[in-house]
């Protein structure tokens, strides 16, 4: 069964699914800008409720929400989004890495106690009695490390989340910055025991190398492309080269552990983020629906067939939660 934030799902209930999508996040730090920035929970309920009508347009029935613990997760406003537009939800447990996530809390902890022992309960005690109080029970494992290295730091919520994965059969994703670890990710978390067929090694359309995608799936992993439309950042690719790319593995006989998604932020947590306009106009594709207006037909257009879509779509993601 799927956790999802309004209960448990079969995994064929899953339907069409986006993989990594954010419905509110906020860099660590947010919390602290109580005056300008705050929480507007209308202006967020209309933000996200835009984006999340623009997926169900496409036959988008569930997305997972990716959402690390310490960047604003909040079950029950996913709950409360769930329930009022119809779209299933699935939220997850973990910290994000250690560049850009909130690691003093942890960092401080180990100096006294026994942290990748705290991380390993919070995480169990999340997937299966539930977050907080709510009761709501995250559906998967969010893993995270650097560019180019996996720091100490990270590698204990690598570790604790491989035992979580082995012992109760959730997935695992993961961000990799700027598409970099990949390999090392799927070595450290097969070698923990997870079986290669629940990890998804997530932001890889940071690179468009052929030879270090087929390095990564050597290890029997999923591999997901799902940052489409984020055109700005640095490294990140066009659109095109991911299109190319990603019809090339499927060529090669990937496409049964091939992942598309956006990596979309529905709404910040924090100050409304004004991007300035040149920035604005290469993100314009930055949005739920652009793996159905732009990235699916580019592929179609390389040769991808109907069934191969639905593959991709919906038989993925129901395989790597079962
Ligand atoms: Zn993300």
């Amino acid at each position: 069964m799927v956790n999802t934030v309004t209960g448990a799902i079969a995994p064929t209930a899953l339907g069409l699914t986006l993989m990594h999508e954010h419905i509110i996040f906020g860099y660590p730090g947010y919390q602290g800008d109580v005056s300008l920035g705050g929480w507007d929970a209308e202006r967020a309920r209309t933000e996200v409720k835009t984006q999340v009508a623009l997926a169900q347009s496409f036959g988008v029935k569930t997305l997972v929400d990716a959402t690390p613990n310490e960047c604003g997760r909040d079950p029950e406003f996913l709950k409360a989004i769930s329930e009022e537009t119809g779209l299933q939800i699935v939220c997850a447990t973990g910290y994000y890495y250690e560049g850009e996530g909130g690691t003093t809390y942890f960092k401080f902890r180990s100096a006294l106690t026994d942290i990748a022992k705290e991380i390993y309960d919070m995480m169990m005690t999340e997937v299966t009695v539930g977050i907080g109080k709510t009761g709501i029970k995250a559906g998967v494992i969010k893993l995270a490390s650097s560019k180019d290295v996996i720091t100490d730091y990270e590698k204990v919520f690598f570790l604790a989340g491989a035992r979580v994965a082995q012992e109760t059969g959730l997935p695992i994703i993961t961000h990799t910055q700027e598409g970099t670890m990949g390999p090392a990710q799927a070595r450290l978390l097969t070698e923990a025991g997870v079986p290669p067929n629940k990890i998804m090694i997530g932001h890889m359309d940071g690179n468009m190398n052929l030879a270090y995608h087929e390095e990564t799936l050597a290890y029997g992993v999923r591999v997901a492309f799902d940052r489409c439309g984020i055109q700005m950042m640095v490294g990140m690719p066009f659109d095109n080269q991911r299109i190319d790319l990603f019809a090339q593995l499927v060529q090669k006989g990937y496409v049964e552990r091939l992942h598309l998604s956006h990596d979309v932020i529905c709404s910040w947590l924090g100050r409304p983020l004004e991007m300035p306009a040149p920035v604005a106009e290469l993100m314009k594709n930055w949005h739920l629906g652009n793996v159905f207006q732009n990235i699916l037909p580019g592929l179609q257009a390389q040769g991808l067939t109907d069934a191969q879509v639905r593959q991709i779509m919906v038989e993925n993601p129901q395989a790597l939660f079962s």
